[in-house]
């Protein structure tokens, strides 16, 4: 078997291991994909479907820390840290810290914008000849700040994405702001407009790749749990499942935050913590936004879908924690209740939390894995996998196959200095 006709396990069935099983698939290989539950139930099921080039900032910058501190000691705060006695949390922070200056802001910031601005144009192809159904909008997103103080504060930031990244957006102010977004009441200093930003559906993304994998014959295994990977000679030559052995030439783990339990099957340490998020979903209101937007001063995030309206984000570092928190469910209203004239529908049609996969970088991690010959990462995605995938997906594939790589995969790689 060559390198470039064998079969390829790829290990979860999120947004990231369908891209991977895609363009393995096209590239001619033999996949089985198999999930541990069910495919696309994980972190890719209830997030807010925001395929966004405009955030190509990583979280650790400058202030990032002592801002974090500060939201930390809020009651209320978005942001929550459980802290414990786990080692790779402490550990996974530390190295967050290291990140929190400019000259490594920028250089993940062009890692990040790469993957970005390659998957948002993958989608435009994607969802006019693949992924049918998907609800997908391309109107853009707004940053609305409810204050004149953080809004020009903002301005600052503009001015960096303009100038670093070549990033516009449009500035609406005031009355400006609610002729664009009715939805809103008064009150609100103004917006950013990011018109290259699109959403979708996540559910329906998930259905459709399920389809299309399908079709295209990639043997989807659910309830199957990676559980041991048995290694000879550098490569793993077995998989240990949940049911039975599988034994492909190459292996992709795309298991989202979950990635970082197989640290001991992978010989490599993976620090990623799931940053924990939530959401509802609901009708939409019959006063229904026009458009995506993150109301930044209390990170809320509202997606008005076509077929449903949904409220979501926060983050808790609270390890795998199962909980459904009423709490953080109520700041998500409650933050929407600030800015919007109708910003809930009842009944709430579900509600949802997901992992979200964080690196102290908020880089993934895409590339073989040292220590194991074919076994290969994709993995550590944070807060946009859904706009990172397409990318990861090809990349992953070029390099499985030993193809020249469409981006530059070294600030990916795996056992990169954190
Ligand atoms: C509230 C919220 C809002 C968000 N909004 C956005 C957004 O607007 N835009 C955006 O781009 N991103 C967004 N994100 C982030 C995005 O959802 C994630 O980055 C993305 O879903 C990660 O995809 P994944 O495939 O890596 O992980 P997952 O979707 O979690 O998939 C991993 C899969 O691996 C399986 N698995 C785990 N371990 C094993 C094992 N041992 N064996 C077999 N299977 C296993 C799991 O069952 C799971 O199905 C948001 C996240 C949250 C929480």
């Amino acid at each position: 078997m060559t390198p470039s006709s064998g079969h390829v396990v790829v290990v979860g069935g999120g947004v990231i291991g369908a891209a991977c099983a895609y363009y393995l698939r096209q590239a001619g290989r033999p996949v089985t994909l198999i999930d541990r539950g069910e495919f696309g139930r994980g972190c890719s099921h209830g997030n807010c479907g925001y395929v966004c080039p405009s955030h190509v900032l990583p979280l650790a910058g400058p202030g990032a820390l002592g801002k974090t501190l500060k939201t930390l000691l809020s009651r209320n705060s978005p942001l929550k840290v459980r802290w414990r006695l786990d080692p790779a949390m402490w550990s996974w922070f530390w190295q967050f810290a290291r990140k929190c200056n400019q000259r490594d802001m920028l250089s993940a910031g062009r890692a990040i914008q790469s993957l970005l601005v390659a998957s948002r144009s993958m989608y435009d192809e994607l969802v006019r000849t693949t992924l049918l159904d998907v609800e997908w909008e391309s109107t853009g997103l707004l940053f609305v700040f409810r204050t004149a103080k953080e809004m020009d504060h903002y301005a600052e930031t503009d001015r960096l994405l303009r100038s670093e990244f070549g990033l516009g957006a449009t500035r609406y102010d005031g009355p400006a702001l609610l002729e664009l977004e009715p939805a809103l009441k008064p009150g609100s200093a103004g917006a950013w407009h990011y018109t290259t930003d699109a959403q979708l559906h996540p559910g329906k993304l998930m259905r459709a790749w399920r389809q299309v994998l399908q079709t295209q014959g990639v043997d989807i295994r659910e309830h199957c749990e990676l559980r041991e990977l048995v290694v000879e000679r550098g490569l793993a030559r077995r998989l240990v499942t949940s049911q039975g052995d599988l034994s492909p030439d190459q292996v992709v783990i795309a298991a989202g935050a979950a990635t970082a339990r197989l640290h001991r099957l992978l010989r490599t340490s993976l620090p990623i913590q799931p940053g924990k998020g939530y959401s509802l979903t609901m009708r939409r209101p019959a006063l229904c936004p026009r458009h995506s937007m993150i109301f930044e001063e209390h990170r809320v995030a509202v997606t008005p879908l076509q077929s449903a309206y949904r409220i979501g984000s926060t983050m808790e570092f609270a390890g795998f924690d199962t909980s459904l928190n009423p709490d953080r469910l109520r700041l998500l209203r409650e933050g929407a209740a600030i800015y919007l004239r109708e910003p809930t529908t009842e009944p709430v049609l579900e509600s949802w939390y997901g992992w979200r996969p964080m690196t102290p970088d908020s880089l993934p991690f895409i590339g073989p894995v040292p220590a194991i010959g074919n076994v290969y990462l994709a993995a550590g995605h944070g807060m946009l996998g859904v706009s990172m995938s397409p990318a990861t997906g090809r990349l992953v594939a070029e390099l499985v196959s030993g193809q020249t790589p469409h981006i530059d995969p070294q600030p990916y790689a795996v056992g990169r200095r954190l």
